[in-house]
């Protein structure tokens, strides 16, 4: 299994800094949970675990958009899973050590919210697998606007 490398380099200030009382009111408990306190929800409890329709996957936590569906894959291990991240400085990659493992924490570059791991026994063409708590994530369907429809602003 090939080795994630996280950046060795100190962690960056988030863009989004708030008082622990004010995530705590914007959050679910269990969103509060995860992307505050590090949890991890149950496998097979997460409501994008079998999503698959086209569109992104933003942070819950600031919208920062993390994810896309195009890189979403099906790794039966009962998490959201990607083969990388809407853009590579959208996340910034941590050591864990926690726990007695050695693994590398994903977190959300503009929030510092903890989204999950990205373990190095994922598919084609990265090898990555970017395991993502759901309620970590906000899903944003693709629109399908027409001509004359809202483009980008
Ligand atoms: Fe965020």
């Amino acid at each position: 299994m090939r080795k994630i490398r996280a950046r060795t380099e100190p962690a960056s200030a988030a863009e989004i800094e708030k008082p622990d009382e004010q995530w705590r009111e914007e959050l679910t408990p269990q969103q509060y949970g995860v992307l505050r306190q590090g949890h991890t929800e149950r496998a097979f409890t997460g409501e994008y675990v079998d999503r698959h329709d086209d569109g992104c996957y933003r942070c819950a936590g600031c919208g920062a958009e993390l994810f896309r569906s195009g890189a979403k894959f099906e790794s039966g291990t009962g998490w959201p899973s990607f083969y990388e991240p809407a853009l590579a400085q959208a996340v910034e990659l941590r050591p864990d050590h926690s726990l007695f493992m050695r693994r590398t924490e994903v977190v959300c570059r503009r929030c510092g919210g903890h989204l999950g791991h990205v373990f190095g026994d994922g598919p084609a063409p990265t090898g990555d697998r970017y395991c993502i708590n759901s309620c970590s994530l906000s899903f944003e369907p693709a629109t399908t606007s027409g001509p004359g429809g809202d483009g980008p602003s």
